[in-house]
């Protein structure tokens, strides 16, 4: 007697994000759009997370990841290389024009970051005169930076943490985040707004001890979380002057904003500073593999060369020949279709319809973005910037309402905006091809289903 076969759509052996129930079941994705099961074409404004960048089924990154599979399907990093991994760890250092030395490639952010920590605590232990005591890293409140405990810790995302406070390092704590619309006050210029941030920087050295920090560690442009904030001018070099001064490493994470979103392959090159450790991952490698990468700048490498001439760190898929060979075509796509152009042009366009179309919304407080990663967030009062109740689940029910077949939508919800619970965004990040007809397509349905939920626009 055969097993009954129970229907797939009532029985769910996933662990989805709710368990409450199944989410659209995807069975197609081709360019910026994503198939239902019930024949619906999602518009996908999100990549995913921010992921999709050079849209869904590019015959060149299938065909590169398929002739990788014929060649060299895995095989162990630590003990083996593959011209797919010293490929893609060339193409990644010369990007940086050598600044950057070395590559580990992973296969998620976090993990990214994870290898980060662990790195900038070696440097320190391989120093000629090793610097046990710096255990500690300091990073910013709100921020994300993944859901692996040691990257938990360092993210300063009030409602990503909170249950599991008790698991997470102590010996993370958290800065301001330089975030205008909430943070500067209303006769503050840049410059004392940045001054301000610096001192609250060095006040947070010197409480925990100085010489105890191994890094400070930010997103160069803060993505998921505040949705698109670019710093104010002058801001990451004020941190990395502090950093500086008390020989701490300044550790950028690029995973959402790196590799071309926001208008140059690495975020960093438009605020004249040079990170000592990169993470980078979404965009690497478009979803077309998982793959995430730690760049490690010159000062660490010459460090652990004359040290352990090791990183005590290595996991069973790093360096993935598939990943790697993913994330090298999907580079060259991205060089050869000219989409890192494409991402500040569209970008501008992005922000200005949406600034036209949303802006007066009285429950939009504030729309900001760079390149192709714009935020919109939603307050109940303009005036106050008063956010709604986390209980009225303002973000969620945007995001739901985007995928119902009316609106057809992929967008990001974020909350905790305001104070790390409260507070909700709805962040749009297109793929980096987008065409001007995309961009309308994108602002007119967004706004359709934020509309819905929040009424008209008066
Ligand atoms: N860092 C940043 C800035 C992120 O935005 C994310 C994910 O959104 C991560 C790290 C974690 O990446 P992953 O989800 O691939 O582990």
């Amino acid at each position: 007697m055969p097993a009954t076969i129970t229907s797939e759509a009532t029985l769910s052996s996933v662990l989805h994000a709710s368990l409450g129930g199944s989410p659209p079941r995807i069975v197609a994705a081709k360019g910026n759009y994503l198939r239902t099961e019930d024949g619906v074409d999602i518009l996908d404004a999100s990549g995913g997370a921010a992921v999709s960048c050079i849209g869904h089924g590019h015959p060149r990154v299938i065909q590169a990841i398929k002739d990788q599979l014929d060649a060299v399907e895995y095989c162990f990093s630590p003990w083996f290389t593959t011209t797919a991994y010293e490929r893609l760890a060339k193409f990644l250092t010369d990007s940086t024009g050598g600044v950057m030395e070395k590559v580990f490639v992973c296969s998620s952010g976090a993990e990214a970051v994870e290898a980060a920590l662990k790195m900038a605590r070696q440097y320190f232990m391989e120093l000629p005169e090793p610097q046990p005591q710096r255990t500690r890293f300091i990073a910013r409140d709100r921020s994300y930076h993944g859901n692996t405990l040691g990257s938990l810790s360092v993210s300063g995302h009030k409602a990503r943490r909170t249950i599991y406070e008790p698991m997470l390092s102590q010996n993370m704590t958290h800065v301001s985040p330089c975030f205008a619309y909430r943070g500067m006050k209303a006769d503050e210029t840049d410059e004392q707004y940045v001054a301000r941030l610096a001192q609250e920087l060095e006040d947070e050295f010197q409480r925990v001890g100085s010489d105890t920090v191994c890094g400070f560690v930010a997103e160069t442009i803060a993505g998921l979380t505040l949705g698109g904030v670019p710093p104010v001018p002058g801001y990451l070099k004020a941190m990395k002057a502090v950093c500086d001064k008390h020989g701490a490493l300044v550790i950028l994470d690029e995973v959402f904003a790196g590799m071309g979103r926001t208008g140059t392959l690495h975020a960093w090159e438009q605020e004249g500073v040079v990170p000592h450790l990169q993470t980078i991952a979404k965009g690497l490698g478009a979803g077309y593999q998982a793959v995430g990468a730690l760049l490690v700048s010159k000062q660490v490498v010459d460090v652990l060369s004359k040290g352990t001439k090791a990183f005590v760190h290595f996991q069973t898929y790093h360096g993935h020949p598939l990943a790697c060979a993913a994330a090298y075509e999907v580079q060259q796509v991205i060089k050869d279709e000219g989409l890192i152009e494409n991402c500040r042009e569209m970008g501008a366009y992005l922000g200005e319809l949406l600034k036209e179309r949303l802006g007066s919304h009285k429950h939009v407080g504030d729309i900001r973005g760079r390149g192709l990663v714009w935020g919109i967030e939603i307050v109940k009062d303009r005036q106050t910037r008063q956010p709604f109740p986390v209980t009225d689940k303002i973000a969620p029910t945007i995001h739901a309402t985007g995928l119902r077949k009316e609106f057809a939508i992929s967008l990001i919800p974020g909350g905790g905006v305001a104070d790390g619970t409260h507070g909700d965004l709805i962040v749009i990040a297109p793929a980096y091809n987008v065409t001007r007809m995309d961009v309308e397509l994108i602002v007119g349905r967004a706004a359709k289903a934020i509309e819905h939920v929040l009424g008209g626009q008066r």
